[in-house]
């Protein structure tokens, strides 16, 4: 019997679920063809209101790497929720949506100068650095920047490492700001990315306690930082569950009362695939079937370089669902996607029932990592966005 405690402590998870149902699709797809990403305008609404709510004075700056597409980033300025980019084409692409410059964060630790220049010019003003190399950038082309150093951290259940190619070793993070104010420049706190797809909120409370060790090594060195800015990494439903975005939100915010909880410190979030995974459903058609050595194949309209890039470069593992797949008899098959490319599989480890052509898949979770790294390879299009309510 499950008590009602124990039912209060049972983690609280979610699945990956589509922004409609198939007939909706059907609709979509007779209108603006397939492949098609539709995103929902509600869920991301609701997942800013989320973060929010749970996590009261932290300030969320949406990470464009994850989707600049249009409608999402004009959703979310409407929705007052402002912007990270890493580049002028991120800012370009928020510009466009309606952002200011003087509003966004640039969180690229190692720019080009060309890339630091555009930014600046136009009004970005908060910037990051993670070397004394990246200073000598800042004072001659952004001399009135302000400045975030990047630590490296990482955390045991991230499914991606943002720390291997950047950020500063906390030990070495105080001769950095020290550096970073002898060269004339405003530097006004730490910013750190635990690792994309980090499973376990506790995993901050690490690398918070590692930060707050480097605030007050910094405050004893003379240098009062006003900015900790925690990254990314709420991660986002595919084939396994994970906690609820409130769960999640919930179990971080604790970790930032027990690590930054007595200060005085604006506190910064930078979630991508957090706010924009779940918002995004991808309609795919079976074009082609075949049955090679004993097991079906089935030909898709997105493959490897479409939308589930995301496949090669974010790790992920996207949930494939068909019409009444409960009902139906289901077997091993391969799912292919509809280059030339014969290492262009989407799946060959998910039981599908047996796919007519022209029959259309949903693959939820689709907003993150997916059309962002896509490409035109084989002059096929990149799959076209349409919103939803
Ligand atoms: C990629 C990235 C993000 C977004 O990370 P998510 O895990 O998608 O939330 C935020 N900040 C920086 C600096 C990044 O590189």
């Amino acid at each position: 019997m499950i008590t009602a405690c124990e039912t209060m402590l049972a983690p609280q998870m979610r699945a990956a679920k589509p922004v409609l149902d198939f007939s909706q699709a059907r609709l979509l797809a007779s209108e603006y063809g397939s492949p098609l990403l539709v995103v929902s305008r509600s869920k991301l609404a609701e997942n800013y209101r989320t973060m929010q709510s749970c996590l009261p004075g932290v300030e969320f700056f949406y990470a464009a790497k994850s989707n600049p597409q249009y409608e999402i980033l004009r959703t979310l300025h409407e929705l007052g929720c402002p912007v990270d980019v890493c580049s002028a084409g991120e800012m370009n692409a928020a510009i466009n949506a309606g952002f200011n410059p003087a509003d966004m964060l640039h969180t690229h630790p190692c720019k080009t100068v060309q890339n630091l220049r555009d930014c600046y010019e136009a009004g970005i003003r908060l910037f990051v650095y993670d070397n004394a190399n990246e200073l000598g950038k800042f004072t001659r082309y952004a001399p009135q920047a302000q400045l975030l150093l990047r630590l490296a951290m990482s955390s045991q259940s991230s499914l991606i490492n943002l720390s291997a190619k950047f950020g500063a070793a906390p030990s070495d993070a105080v001769e950095l700001l020290i550096a970073a104010r002898d060269a004339g420049m405003n530097v006004r706190g730490l910013s750190f990315h635990v690792g994309s797809q980090c499973l376990s909120p506790e995993d901050f409370l690490v690398a918070l306690g590692q930060a707050r060790q480097v605030w007050d090594d910094a405050a004893a060195a003379g240098i009062e930082l006003e900015i900790i800015d925690f990254g990314g990494g709420f991660p986002a439903p595919y084939r396994t569950e994970v906690l609820t975005l409130e769960e999640y939100c919930i179990a971080l915010g604790r970790a930032l009362e027990m690590s930054f909880g007595d200060v005085n410190a604006r506190i910064i979030a930078e979630p991508g695939r957090g706010m924009c995974a779940d918002t995004v459903t991808l309609i795919t058609s079976v074009l082609g079937k075949n049955v090679r050595n004993g097991t079906p194949w089935y030909i898709i309209d997105d493959g490897l370089y479409g939308a589930f890039s995301g496949i090669v470069y974010d790790h992920a593992e996207f949930p494939i669902l068909a019409e009444n797949q409960e009902h139906r008899l289901t077997s091993p098959c391969v799912l292919a996607g509809p280059t030339c490319d014969s290492s262009d599989v989407v799946t060959r480890d998910q039981e599908l029932p047996d796919l007519e052509i022209g029959e259309l898949l949903l693959v939820p979770t689709m907003g993150a990592y997916s059309s962002a790294s896509a490409s035109g390879f084989n002059g096929l299009d990149i799959a076209r966005y349409v919103e939803i309510e």
